[in-house]
């Protein structure tokens, strides 16, 4: 026959007491079969009980109902004399984790959602499933969710950002082969960014505005990379180029192409283009025009 455990998904260790079952909810009560615990501490194992304890558990919903677990816990006395703790309870690894109300299993749905969904929408999306959450709750376990390991991204995208518009402004890491942020800075300092280079090296190339921060720091944290103005300035300085060399066309040029005029007057804009850009690399204006 198989164990009442097992259909439920419990650990092997633990013991089943009795099954309860309401118009909403199925309710396990459930004991620990072992019969020592190590203290956290020093690791220490014990058999002598101080006291018992009832953890209630919401765990995924069974047969349309909410699942509840009540685990009855013990406390041990440590008995190493030489750890500082006195009284510890047995932890429960494999079914939660300590101070949560729910199961680990229980705990990723709901992060899916919360992510999906966000707060208040996972929220009533969970109370129709058997699994009820306050908004706030699901809001704080996404905010306790590590962050998933990020590579370093071969091509980013640097860029501000603005924590309080004309106040205060961050920096914004993009990989740009995903279009995925990367990682947030809390100012645009170029010491922040070299640090960051530092930390994470193998970008080979740099995308960023033409501000001086972001140049200092991409050359003093990764030499090695390429870096390049971003479409959205590049764009912005071409079509100030543009409207200069139309402003300033020769008569009878009004048929010109924009590269053929961009080409005819570069002399005379290029430097001051070059100097406002502070770019690595910039292109002729006749290139850039027909490029555009
Ligand atoms: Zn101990």
């Amino acid at each position: 026959m198989i164990k009442p455990t097992l259909l439920f998904g419990l650990p092997a260790h633990v013991r089943l007491e009795q099954i309860e079952i309401t118009p909403s909810a199925v309710i396990l009560s459930l004991a620990l079969a072992t019969s020592e615990a190590a203290c956290p501490l020093c690791q220490h194992a014990s058999h002598r009980v101080h006291s018992r304890y009832t953890r209630t558990l919401q765990d995924l919903p069974c047969v349309g109902k909410a699942l509840r677990l009540l685990v009855v816990v013990r406390r041990f006395f440590c008995t190493n004399q030489g750890c500082a703790r006195k009284i510890f309870a047995e932890r429960l690894p494999e079914l939660t984790s300590i101070y949560a109300r729910r199961t680990t299993r229980c705990q990723e749905p709901l992060t899916e959602l919360g992510f999906a969904l966000g707060g208040k929408a996972a929220a009533e999306r969970l109370a129709q499933l058997g699994l009820p959450s306050s908004r706030m709750s699901i809001l704080r376990m996404l905010r306790h969710t590590p962050e998933a390991a990020m590579p370093t991204p071969r091509m980013l995208g640097v860029d501000e950002f603005a924590l309080r518009r004309g106040k205060k402004y961050g920096t914004i890491l993009v990989n740009l082969e995903t279009g995925l942020p990367v990682d947030l800075l809390p100012d645009r300092h170029a010491a922040t960014l070299e640090t960051w280079l530092k930390q994470h090296p193998g970008v080979l190339l740099i995308s960023r505005d033409r501000a001086g921060e972001f140049a200092r720091g991409a050359t003093a944290g990764a030499p090695e990379a390429l870096q390049t103005a971003d479409r959205f300035h590049v764009l912005g300085n071409l079509a100030e180029v543009v409207e200069k060399v139309r402003g300033l066309a020769p008569p009878g040029a009004e048929n010109d192409s924009p590269g053929d005029l961009a080409d005819k007057l570069a002399l005379s804009f290029t430097p001051a283009f070059a100097a406002n850009s502070g770019a690595t690399q910039t292109a002729g204006a006749g290139q850039a025009c027909r490029a555009l």
